[in-house]
């Protein structure tokens, strides 16, 4: 059989919640400077959803000072204080549950389904902070002499910005807010500019909750003013740090941009993940943890399997599988709760994937399945492919595809390191088998900051989220995602 495809229901109208047309900034709702707004289009029909202010440089510095401002009250809040206002405005987004999952689904696309997943997911970074908020202490040394004593304390490191991609239009700010409010510090958002409504609708609902006025701002801006807003945040020194989420080659510009000031910097960029089945596998285990992997939002998120290695005495039947299991897929408008398969977010992407797919098939790949846009459906939707005789100087090799495209590789079990390896990304890293040594031999070896295990969905709260390599610097979520947003300070009691 073929992929369903199923029209994007212009008669399937939806009441889109929450809608705000201002930025928010100092606990106001404001426009930008220069008067300008740009509209917020829906992925699946292209019609306009929204408009929101398009800021400058000179709006972001008014929302640093707001940050800074603000801040020399919330840094005097105590734990206790800011994990009761987390716990909150994560009672009022739980109350908005339906809503924030109607306004993801008419930004970004995304299947109606997946949308309430992902309102789940971002939530629970709320929750997971409000409660992590209380239990961030520091240590007392044990002194070398009886004159002195020493202490180790954990302070907010001050504004920071957050600078957010589109694919998870909730979860990429929680993650960084949640964590960020929690150690005591204030922020200034900076969303995608495909998706700034929901970006809007957490501070409305943060509003609502009661969370003090400047510690929560979002500018809003279009592309062609994201540098400059970028620029701003990185070189203004009332900002301590920068945690951003978004393209390698972005990553490194905020890079070299925040070295001057000497700033914290948490960098969580593209990925290039490998994602292996061992003969000894259980082969339809591995297939639905391929499909969640890698069909998940449409293949785009930075941890999506990039590369099936398959070990070659199972390769012909897990590229038959694979193939069946996406022929069951329905792609369309994601309020059509049948759905699973949504659009790309925009066309610049639709037309990355295209040249990614025609760039390998020129090079010698085959074709088992889709390898076009799903024109019918509308310029931003592509169906789902599989590509097999793949090598090295395909950009499906060495690339971030970010869409659905299952790139599989005939392997031996010797070759499958080397080729997961062999890649300057190293974010996350699959593998299925049934061999209990080389579970752990090869969960060691994988160069990646997250591993899944005969397991294709990896990401929750309680967890490290990050990479090594270009993949990025510093991790969220866990414990460990509070420890970006504070500095260790050592107190030395002398003469005692
Ligand atoms: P991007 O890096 O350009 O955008 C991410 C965020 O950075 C957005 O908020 C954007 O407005 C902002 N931005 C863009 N230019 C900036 C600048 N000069 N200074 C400061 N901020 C800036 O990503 P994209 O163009 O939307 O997507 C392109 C590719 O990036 C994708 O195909 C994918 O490979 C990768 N990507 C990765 C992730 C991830 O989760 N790691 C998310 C989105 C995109």
């Amino acid at each position: 059989g073929r992929i369903i495809l199923r029209q994007a229901h212009t008669t399937l109208e939806t009441r889109v919640p929450l809608l705000r047309d201002k930025a928010f900034i100092n606990g106001q709702w404001v426009a930008a400077a220069s008067g300008k707004n740009f509209d917020v289009i829906d992925p699946a029909s292209g019609r306009v959803v929204g408009s929101v202010p398009d800021m400058d440089a000179s709006d972001t510095t008014a929302a640093i000072q707001a940050a800074a401002d603000a801040f020399q009250t919330w840094k005097h809040t105590t734990a206790k204080e800011r994990s009761e206002y987390l716990r909150k405005w994560y009672d009022v987004l739980v109350k908005h549950h339906n809503d924030l999952a109607t306004l993801i689904t008419a930004e970004a696309g995304k299947p109606w389904k997946e949308a309430h997943g992902e309102v789940s997911y971002g939530n629970s970074f709320v929750e997971w902070f409000s409660e992590e908020a209380r239990r961030t202490h520091g240590e007392i040394l044990a002194s070398p002499t009886r004159t002195k004593e020493m202490i180790l304390i954990k302070q907010p490191i001050g504004v920071v910005a957050l600078i957010t991609p589109w694919n998870f239009p909730i979860a990429m700010i929680t993650r960084k807010a949640g964590a960020a409010l929690a150690a005591g510090c204030t922020c200034v958002v900076k969303p995608a500019e495909d998706t700034p409504l929901t970006a809007l609708a957490l501070a409305q609902l943060g509003e609502e909750a009661g969370l003090p006025k400047g510690v929560f701002n979002v500018v809003t801006s279009n592309r062609h003013h994201a540098p400059e807003v970028g620029k701003a945040l990185c070189e203004s020194p009332l900002v301590a740090g920068i945690s951003f989420t978004g393209s390698t080659a972005v990553g490194k510009l905020l890079y070299k941009q925040s070295s001057s000031g000497v700033k914290r910097l948490a960098l969580e960029l593209g990925g290039n993940a490998p994602f292996i089945v061992f003969s000894s596998a259980d082969i339809d285990k591995a297939v639905d943890g391929a499909i969640a992997s890698k069909f998940r939002n449409c293949g785009q998120t930075c941890v999506s399997a990039n590369r099936f290695l398959i070990q070659e005495e199972i390769f012909d039947v897990f590229v038959e599988k694979i193939c069946s299991k996406i022929n069951t897929l329905k792609m369309g408008y994601g309020m059509d709760h049948s759905i699973s398969l949504g659009p790309l977010i925009n066309t610049t992407q639709s037309h990355k994937v295209n040249t990614i797919v025609q760039d390998a098939i020129k090079k010698g790949a085959k074709v088992h399945l889709g390898a076009k846009p799903a024109s019918s459906l509308g310029e931003r939707f592509y169906e789902p492919t599989v590509l097999t005789n793949i090598n090295e100087s395909m950009m499906c090799y060495k690339e971030e595809i970010f869409g659905p495209v299952a790139v599989c590789i005939r392997q031996t079990e010797e070759e499958a390191m080397t080729i997961a390896n062999n890649t300057r990304q190293g974010l996350a890293g699959y593998f299925f088998s049934n061999d209990i040594p080389q579970l752990w031999r090869v969960a060691k070896e994988l160069a990646v900051g997250m591993v899944g295990i005969n397991e294709g969905m990896i990401s929750t709260a309680e967890a490290a989220f990050g990479g090594i390599k270009e993949s990025g610097i510093g991790r969220e979520g866990s414990h460990h995602g509070i420890d970006e947003f504070t500095y260790t300070k050592y107190m030395c009691f002398g003469n005692l």
